[in-house]
């Protein structure tokens, strides 16, 4: 579904990504381990246009859509939920989700994608009417996947969902990701420092140091990696 083909992407003249090569298959959740500061963020950036990539290329569906803007990438299913979760503080949470269905115009299809995220977070439709702003932290996260969900991804970009929250919350998080991606068919590339959480719903990992994937192989493997444990998974 997606291959990014050694990357090098760049702030000024500092070299965030070193040539990263990522592969993801449909229907899979892959996820993206490291330390702050590997270049997560920006594997992420670069594959949906905010940040391009100066070489290498990223081919989705077997289009190339290196160099593409940002909507015309959005268009293509490619969907990101942003570290910090980035909700719109002063927009209601209604509000918040229309914004997410705004390139849309199946009406029938996002009635049914709306019920579907209330069914999926209560509490949403509860607080339909309330400022994002006004939401908890976990609230705003469940705000945030929820509106890259009504956008129809074929391709789902989440950046650290766990970042701040509760273990409780994060578990909820975790299960939702995984009922995306089982239920509703969305494939999901998700870049974690919380790497025993991210390897417990993931089929397959890479690891990133310094701007380079130094290690890939299935979760179950991964775990089992005396270098991952000692470095990532606390053990
Ligand atoms: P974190 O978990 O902290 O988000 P990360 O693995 O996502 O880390 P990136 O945010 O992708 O890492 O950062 C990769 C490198 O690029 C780091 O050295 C960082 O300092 C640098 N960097 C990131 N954003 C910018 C920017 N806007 N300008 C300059 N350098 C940046």
């Amino acid at each position: 579904m997606l291959e990014v083909n050694d990357i090098q992407t760049y702030y000024g003249n500092i070299k965030a990504l070193k040539g990263v090569s990522v592969t993801i298959s449909e229907g899979e959740i892959i996820t993206l381990i490291g330390a702050n500061g590997a270049g997560k963020s920006t594997t992420l950036m670069s594959i949906c246009g905010i940040v391009p990539p100066r070489s290498g290329d990223v081919t989705f569906m077997g289009e190339a859509i290196t160099g593409m803007k940002p909507n015309e990438i959005v268009q293509r299913g490619i969907i990101q939920v942003p570290e910090g979760r980035r909700i719109f503080p002063f927009l209601t949470v209604k509000e918040n989700l229309d914004m997410g269905a705004f390139l849309r115009n199946d009406t029938e299809e996002m009635k049914k994608d709306l019920e579907y995220v209330y069914e999926m977070f209560p509490i949403l439709a509860e607080r339909r009417n309330q400022p994002g702003g006004t939401l908890s932290g976990g609230e705003q996260q469940m705000l945030a996947i929820s509106r890259a969900l009504m956008a129809k991804p074929r391709l789902l970009l989440l950046d650290e969902p766990s970042l701040g929250l509760a273990p409780i919350i994060v578990q909820r998080i975790f299960e939702v990701i995984r009922k995306i991606n089982t239920e509703s068919k969305v494939t999901v590339f998700l870049v974690e420092q919380n790497a025993n959480l991210a390897l417990k719903i993931a089929h397959r990992g890479y690891v990133m140091e310094t701007g380079r994937i130094i290690l890939h192989d299935t979760s179950a493997n991964l775990m089992q990696n005396e270098e991952m444990k000692k470095a990532y998974l606390g053990i």
